[in-house]
């Protein structure tokens, strides 16, 4: 629509694609900034000042654009007659525009639709699922209010409790994906108090402000975990009641930035130097959720119960593995002061998730029915190469009960499969014949070969068929 100079206001301004010089067709990102002329039309510096220069030399009697030198008058052409494929897009200011728009609720889905995605990657935990996207949940509709007069909503950080390989760090990177929110890991035991050797907290913020691209913003609404918590409580093996001082010095300084302060963090998790530049982190709106196996925890807990049900002839608890996750999920605060976390920190990480100790039936599931499922990743690597993979029953009943041997949880799964699979990765690609390869238990187990198809027809196994050609020589010679 012409303005009232006469110019066309349908500049292309909001529109994906860069500007031309109408003289160069240079696009602004390459040009620089664009004078623009009445009619639509844009001209680069560089055109317009030889264009001044040619006057000024006397070269021109009038501007006559076709004596100026690079100009080619026949690649004349309104932008809108740019075929498109020449066009370059405003990759970069797109870029920056979608980063920068604030979260609203309708980014943030509600409580039974994140327990539904996290259902597509998560395998069981049910309780977790449900604990976390209520927290989740309540903590970014917390962030984006933000209007809370006098009802202030507090912080939920989280404490998740489970054994090793359940799924802890994997339900927290699910869930950032989930939201699309920056998420920094960290190892509770590599943290020291301020002034000691090792990292300090703020060293936390440090990697999440990477994660975020340096992005303030961007951070301040991200989530951070905090892994093996249960370590910074006690020295050695043995679960003590008594209180590692070093420990506790980590807990205290943990504290403000789990409650919410303003801290300063040199970029790119840097150590701090007087000269340097300091972004200042605000943590209020972080959702710190710390993890830990807390081995000894469910003894504390079930001597707790027994106490209280004794006169009542109740059946005294045994922590046995099988119930672990139960006596998790009866945790109160008491017991974790018992186990050796401060009760200042406690009262930080308010919600407390337990997970289950994974069986050998939720394991099996795992091997095969997420979206990302391990079984899923090698059927489409060898797809790639045109053979199609299965897994027998048998094979990921093994895979399962091996894991589950070696206590590993859903951790053990991937290398146990990988150390089976290595050789048949490595040379089903040169086999141009099979279409089709069938893993069995004993290919688990190291006792046999996978069966190999061909065209519908079974075909000698891998190392067989190598060992063909070598075998008729010799019974030449
Ligand atoms: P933790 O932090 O509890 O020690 P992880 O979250 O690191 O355990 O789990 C290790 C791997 O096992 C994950 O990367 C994931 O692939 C798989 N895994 C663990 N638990 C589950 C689960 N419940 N469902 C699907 N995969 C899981």
């Amino acid at each position: 629509m012409p303005d009232n100079n006469g110019n066309n206001q349908n500049n292309n301004d909001d529109d994906e694609y860069e500007k031309y010089c109408y003289l160069c067709r240079r696009p602004e990102s390459e040009a620089g900034p664009f004078i623009r002329m009445p009619g639509n039309m844009y001209i680069c510096n560089d055109c317009m000042q030889k264009s001044f220069d040619s006057f000024n030399n006397g070269a021109m009697q009038f501007l006559d654009l076709s004596k100026m030198p690079n100009i080619n008058m026949s690649q004349f052409m309104p932008f809108d007659d740019i075929p498109t494929s020449q066009k370059v897009k405003k990759k970069k200011k797109q870029k920056e525009e979608k980063e920068q728009k604030p979260l609203t609720m309708a980014d943030v889905p509600a409580p039974h639709k994140i327990k539904a995605m996290l259902d597509e990657y998560v395998v069981g935990q049910e309780y977790a699922k449900r604990a976390m996207s209520v927290a989740v949940y309540n903590h970014y509709k917390r962030v984006i209010t933000d209007t809370m007069d006098d009802i202030e909503i507090e912080k939920s950080n989280m404490l998740m409790l489970g054994p090793t390989g359940c799924g802890k760090t994997y339900l927290v990177q699910t869930i950032a994906k989930i939201l699309q929110v920056p998420l920094a890991i960290t190892d509770a035991t590599t943290l020291t108090e301020a002034g000691y050797i090792g990292d300090d907290v703020e060293s936390i913020l440090s990697k999440l402000l990477a994660v975020a691209d340096n992005d303030v913003e961007k951070a301040e609404r991200g989530i951070v975990f905090i892994d093996e918590i249960d370590k910074i409580t006690r020295k050695g093996e043995n679960v003590s009641i008594t209180r590692d001082v070093s420990g506790e010095g980590v807990q205290q300084a943990l504290l403000k930035i789990l409650e919410g302060t303003e801290a300063s963090v040199p970029p790119q998790g840097g150590r701090k130097h007087p000269q340097q530049e300091f972004f200042h982190i605000n943590t209020t709106n972080i959702l710190f959720i710390c993890g830990g196996a807390f081995d000894g925890l469910d003894k504390i807990i079930s001597s707790r119960i027994d106490k209280k049900s004794i006169g009542f002839n109740a059946d005294i608890a045994d922590p046995t593995e099988q119930n672990i996750g139960e006596l998790f999920k009866q945790a109160l605060p008491q017991d974790f002061v018992k186990f050796g976390l401060i009760p200042e920190f406690i009262g930080r990480v308010p919600v407390t998730v337990a997970l289950d100790l994974l069986d050998e039936e939720a394991l099996k599931e795992i091997l095969t029915r997420p979206k990302n499922a391990i079984t899923k990743q090698y059927q489409k690597l060898l797809s790639l190469d045109g053979v199609k993979l299965d897994f027998e029953d048998g094979a990921i009943t093994e895979v399962a009960r091996l894991s589950n041997e070696r206590k590993t949880g859903a951790r053990g799964l991937r290398a146990i499969l990988e150390s089976s699979m290595m050789k048949y990765m490595y040379e089903l690609p040169s086999r141009e014949d099979v279409t089709e390869c069938i893993i069995t238990k004993d290919v688990i187990t190291g006792e046999g070969e996978p069966k190999l198809l061909a065209a519908g027809k079974e075909v000698p196994a891998l190392e067989e068929k190598q060992e063909e050609p070598e075998k008729k020589e010799s019974e030449s010679a």
